[in-house]
């Protein structure tokens, strides 16, 4: 996986009817196997950033009518000014399937191997220009779904998160130097502990850390989306405050009790966040067949859902089955909405949210018939996703579970190795702690990760990316 010698190339575009598509090529080679099919300057001899117009065709058949595959431009990086660091050559042919796929056959003709997922990315990581958290970012900047999924990737790209972490690990690479230097000149110096400064150092750090772990639940949420069922009892009003939520009338809204059997699903967007609401059959104990399997889905709705929106028909009385589902849900995150307040109310919104207790986000009256209280709902289920209060600045939260693992870990390791610094430990039982905090944080920056690490990363990756 990890071979930087041969010359790679892929369509980089996606497929379909379109202006154009680009094939890329890199790699040593990139120059020399490109001029076998393109027929224009010579692009072994073209200065770097430079476009270049022609025609492509089958290897060494410039002059072969048959051979002639599309119109080109062909764009022209020299290592290390491109992408991957590597020569780079794009070729940017018409749209549409027949002349991109014919083009890459016939750079692979030429001597070009075929590009895996990501590898143009893997490659400009293995050749430090750019660190892990960026090309992850790259992923993320092609996959987000939302404004604020994208601002939030352009901006782990541009290398905020990778400063930071930098930063971090200088101080820490720093504090380890220090301390080892101190043990090996422990007479001289006057003993073997952590020096005051250092130990202050190793708590700021932590405390850093701290801080950027704190909005995690949130970026998570902005980064892959949020599943929230909405769940009730038959015909309180579920399909209708879904088709509220959603603004228009998919899911079918019926009298009668039990004629959501589907689970319907759709997305919408919360304070950045896709959240993808589905409207679940109703929750109770059934003996037909088919409303069975909708209850089933909906449990299972319920069990895998960060949060769920709990809908109650307000104008009747809370009843055992109310008091069931309550307990069955009490395990869960729940933003409780009671419906129908149009028709009076008869239901306590604080003994719901008593019989929830911590597992109650927020209690709020709606009319889904009317349109009352969607706002307020929305609103709800941004805080519980752990949207921002309005105004406040989220600094670059993590959206990454995999950089939150590691920089939880470093967390602790730093912790630790304060906690026995202040307990005047000597300094090699400190730097193990230290060390450790260094590696979790270059798991995240790719300083120190493992080459299985490295293809469960580059696999989300499209081909040609
Ligand atoms: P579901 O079975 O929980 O999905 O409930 P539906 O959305 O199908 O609604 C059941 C019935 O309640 C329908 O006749 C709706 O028009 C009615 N309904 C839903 N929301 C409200 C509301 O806020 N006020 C009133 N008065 N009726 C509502």
């Amino acid at each position: 996986m990890l071979t930087l010698d041969d010359t790679i190339a892929a369509v980089a575009t996606a497929t379909g009817a379109a202006g154009l598509a680009v094939v890329r090529v890199s790699g040593e080679r990139a120059f020399e196997i490109a001029d076998r099919v393109f027929g224009g300057a010579t692009l072994a001899e073209a200065p770097s950033h430079t476009l270049h117009h022609g025609w492509a065709f089958a290897p060494g058949r410039a002059h072969d009518r048959e051979a002639r595959i599309d119109e080109v431009v062909a764009s022209v990086f020299r290592a290390p000014r491109s992408y991957t660091r590597e020569h780079v050559v794009e070729l940017a042919c018409h749209g549409g399937e027949l002349s991109s796929r014919r083009l890459l056959a016939a750079l692979v003709e030429a001597g070009a191997r075929l590009a895996r997922p990501g590898e143009f990315t893997l490659r400009a990581f293995l050749n430090g220009r750019i660190d892990l958290s960026q090309a992850e970012a790259i992923a993320d900047v092609i996959h987000a779904a939302t404004e604020r999924a994208h601002a939030l990737a352009v901006s782990q790209l541009e290398g905020g998160l990778s400063a930071t972490l930098r930063e971090v690990t200088e101080r820490l690479t720093d504090a380890v130097a220090e301390v080892e230097a101190r043990v090996d000149f422990a007479e001289d110096v006057g003993g073997v502990e952590v020096p005051p400064h250092v130990v202050v150092m190793i708590d700021e750090v932590a405390g850093q850390l701290d801080a950027m772990l704190e909005s995690v639940a949130y970026g998570r949420a902005v980064r892959d989306g949020a599943r929230v069922p909405i769940v009730g009892r038959p015909n309180v009003g579920k399909s209708s405050l879904f088709n509220a939520l959603v603004g228009d009338r998919r899911a079918i809204v019926a009298p009668r009790p039990g004629t959501t059997r589907d689970r319907v699903s759709e997305a919408i967007e919360i304070e950045g966040v896709r959240v993808t609401l589905s409207d679940t059959a109703g929750l109770r104990a059934t003996s037909d067949p088919v409303e069975a399997i909708g209850v089933e889905v909906a449990e299972q709705a319920i069990e895998s859902g960060a949060l769920a929106i709990w809908v109650l028909d307000a104008s009747r009385g809370f009843d055992d089955q109310d008091a069931a589902l309550a307990a069955r849900l009490a395990s869960r995150r729940v933003l409780v909405v009671l419906n129908k307040v149009d028709r009076g109310q008869r239901v306590a919104g604080e003994e719901v949210a008593a019989r929830l207790g911590d597992a109650c986000t927020a209690v709020v009256r709606a009319s889904a018939l009317r349109r009352e209280g969607i706002g307020e709902i929305r609103t709800h289920v941004g805080r519980a996703l752990g949207a921002p209060d309005r105004g406040r600045h989220l600094e670059g939260p993590i959206t990454n579970a995999r950089h939150a693992q590691a920089l939880e870990r470093a967390g602790r390791a730093l912790r630790r190795g304060g906690t026995v610094a202040r307990a005047g430990a000597p300094g090699e039982i400190v730097v193990v702690d230290l060390r450790e905090a260094l590696t979790a944080i270059g798991e995240v920056t790719g300083l120190a990760v493992g080459e299985d690490v490295l293809d469960r990363i580059f696999q989300r990756f499209c081909i040609g990316k």
